[in-house]
């Protein structure tokens, strides 16, 4: 790509977990790094919350960003992707929701959607996970699920207690 392309700025939102090693140090180590290219970037609670889909492994540390990413989607995921390996991510590819290091998923987007075999944005299942609802309404209460043109604040209503407690960073 030129360096003389004009890229449009994108207003996202990224959900970062950790529930292998030291939590707490490698969301933080992450967020400095998405601030790095993530404009205006801001940062939310901490929040200790119970493993969903594989439930026989530690608690998760969740959190979520919100700023301006000037690309692609695909150089956002990529982006992602290049910090989540090093932080050691490993994919077991027959284990998906087991312990991680470090997930960085792209959760929602302004104005935005996609739907690809790599990338779908919002998030798949963002509408019905609290720990990624609640710390990116705590950055954007107004945000719009861009399909439906609904608050994402309505469907953060209509889910269940799912253990999600805000802690110290
Ligand atoms: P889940 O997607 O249910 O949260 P996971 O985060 O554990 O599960 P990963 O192993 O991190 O799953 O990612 C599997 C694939 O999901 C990635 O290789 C990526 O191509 C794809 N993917 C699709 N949409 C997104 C998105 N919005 N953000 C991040 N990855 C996505
Ligand atoms: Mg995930
Ligand atoms: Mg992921």
């Amino acid at each position: 790509m030129s360096d003389f392309e004009v890229h449009p700025l994108f207003k996202v939102g990224i959900g970062l977990g950790s529930n292998l090693g030291e939590s707490k140090d490698i969301l933080r180590r992450a967020t400095q790094e998405l601030r790095s290219s993530i404009r205006e970037m801001t940062v939310s609670s901490l929040y200790e919350t119970d493993p969903r889909e594989y439930r026989e492994q530690p608690n998760y540390f969740n959190c979520a960003v919100v700023g301006y990413w000037s690309g692609s989607f695909f150089q956002l995921l990529d982006f992602c992707q290049t910090i989540e390996n090093r932080e050691g991510r490993i994919r077991k590819k027959d284990f998906r929701y087991g312990p991680r290091t470090l997930d960085l998923d792209i959760l929602w987007a302004d104005y935005f959607s996609l739907k690809g075999p790599n990338l779908t944005v919002p998030h798949p299942r963002l509408l019905e996970r609290a720990f990624a609802l609640i710390p990116l309404l705590e950055l954007e209460p107004d945000a719009i699920e861009p399909q439906t043109q609904r608050f994402l604040s309505e469907y953060r209503q209509t889910l269940e207690n799912q253990g999600v407690y805000q802690v110290e960073w």
